[in-house]
């Protein structure tokens, strides 16, 4: 038996914050590693929203786990779906992509398998709002954005033009605000000049919520700042709004007095709600794990599962002391279970439960604005979008990824120029072609085949 045969045997699920924090804390313990995630790449998911609006390419905000845990002379990452764990043999059961199965020997788990995005119930909203979650997201939310100024371009009918300039998004988190935001701007600075049949900045951007204010989180104060900065942006504000329907042109939102209104829109996108993946509720079956509401998994203080020390969750996918889905959670619950297994493999046995050491939250609102909590310390305005961007370049992953954002971000605050909007109209995602989005009926007539202009267009 050589030395790696006797060494415990580590099996991380998902290579997020959470997972690759954990990876990295052991990368010298006396342990053999397996990473396995069901995609190849490890997301910075705070710029997804820079991914979609054309600012930032998906590598730059995507490195390969292969590549990140290249120098991990321990470590093996695995391409696979993790479906299920054995307690008893103590194996990870997962699926290749090709359909067959695999397993892993684990003597420790690390779970980090993050959340989804949640429609309430509702999973059928999902073919027409894509969520917000993955590369495939913001590829899609990509080609509905700038394809709906192109839809927009050539509709004859003013009704069509009109719901193709107006975007409807549901939730008023981060993710919401910045997208919201970032919609206006492409449409009043980017695309404004590129247009001759529409006017881009005739683009709509409704913000719906079922609170009472956008980034509520952020507490009263920089939320009503918030507020302000989207009024000012041209972003149409509903709070106290609930989404009852959502098909292929618009969606039907009720408001707190009962009224239930339609709207017209040709892009719907959803950032509302988040759940635990499918992975979690076969784990907690396995475990006798409690779930929370979301699914997420419930742990002890020293985030493993009751009577299961060898199985620690953490990052998202972990319910402890309600503290929130935010990367600082998931790295330091990750370099948590790692320093513990480092630990128990080494003879020391810790007892320290594990303490969240909460080092605030931001959200960028418009270039030159953002809003950043830290404590009792509140910014917003250009001093909060400076500490905002020195954040994100410091935690996004890699020194060539921090390094492109820079250049990609000077084009793109100083000239409002965006350079990432490739996308085709035949796209892996949620709908197979952007010329699928509506059926034919309710596109409209077909601009004419002999080259002439629709009949009625703005500009
Ligand atoms: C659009 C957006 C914006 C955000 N903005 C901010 C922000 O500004 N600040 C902030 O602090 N936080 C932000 N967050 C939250 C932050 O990104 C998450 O808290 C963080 O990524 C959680 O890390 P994690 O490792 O727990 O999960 P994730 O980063 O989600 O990683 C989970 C990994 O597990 C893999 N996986 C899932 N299921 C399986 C399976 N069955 N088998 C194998 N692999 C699996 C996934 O592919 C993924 O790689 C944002 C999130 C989103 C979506």
């Amino acid at each position: 038996m050589n030395d790696q045969d006797s060494q415990r045997r580590v099996v991380i699920i998902g290579g997020g914050f959470a997972g690759l924090f954990a990876a990295r804390v052991l990368r010298r313990a006396p342990v053999r590693v397996t990473l396995i995630d069901r995609r190849p790449h490890h997301l910075f998911q705070p710029l997804l929203y820079q991914c979609s609006t054309g600012i930032l390419s998906e590598g730059k905000i995507a490195v390969p786990l292969r590549d990140l845990l290249r120098k991990h002379k321990n470590a093996d990452f695995v391409l696979a779906d993790v479906t299920g764990i054995d307690t008893e043999g103590r194996r990870v059961l997962a699926t290749r992509p090709l359909g067959d199965q695999l397993e892993f020997g684990y003597d420790y788990l690390i779970v980090a398998a993050g959340v989804q995005q949640s429609y309430f119930g509702h999973d059928e909203y999902a073919q027409w709002a894509p969520g917000m979650k993955t590369i495939e997201d913001a590829l899609v939310i990509r080609r509905r954005v700038f394809g709906a100024f192109e839809l927009a371009d050539t509709a004859a009918d003013p009704a069509e033009r009109s719901r193709w300039l107006t975007f409807a998004l549901v939730g008023a988190g981060p993710t919401g605000v910045e997208l919201a935001g970032q919609i206006r701007e492409v449409a009043t600075k980017t695309l404004r000049a590129e247009y001759r049949h529409i006017k881009p900045e005739d683009a709509r951007v409704l913000l719906f919520d079922g609170g009472n204010a956008p980034l509520a989180p952020f507490g009263p104060e920089l939320s009503a700042k918030a507020a302000r900065t989207l009024s000012k942006l041209g972003v149409e504000q509903h709070m106290h709004s609930i989404v009852t329907d959502i098909d292929a042109t618009g969606l039907s939102v009720r408001a707190q007095d009962g009224t239930v209104t339609r709207h017209e829109a040709g892009t719907v996108l959803w950032t509302a709600g988040v759940a635990a993946p499918p992975v979690a509720a076969a784990i907690a079956a396995a475990t006798g794990a409690k779930q929370d509401r979301a699914g997420r998994i419930m742990v002890g203080d020293d985030c493993t599962i009751p009577d299961h020390p060898e199985i620690f969750v953490t990052g998202d996918v972990m319910s402890l002391n309600k503290l929130p889905g935010v990367c600082e959670v998931a790295m330091q619950t990750g370099i948590y279970a790692g320093e513990r297994i480092k630990h128990e493999v080494t003879g020391h046995m810790p007892t320290k439960p594990f303490r969240y050491h909460d080092l605030g939250s931001a959200a960028y609102l418009s270039r030159g604005r953002a809003v950043v909590s830290v404590g009792r310390v509140h910014l917003s305005g250009f001093l909060a979008w400076v500490v905002w961007l020195f954040i994100h370049i410091g935690f996004l992953t890699g020194f060539r990824n921090r390094l492109g954002a820079l250049v990609s971000w000077w084009p793109a605050f100083v000239r409002d120029v965006r350079r990432e909007r490739t996308y085709t109209t035949e796209q892996v995602g949620l709908i197979h072609s952007a010329y699928d989005v509506l059926p034919p009926s309710a596109a409209g007539p077909a601009p004419s085949a002999s080259g002439t202009e629709p009949s009625s267009r703005a500009g």
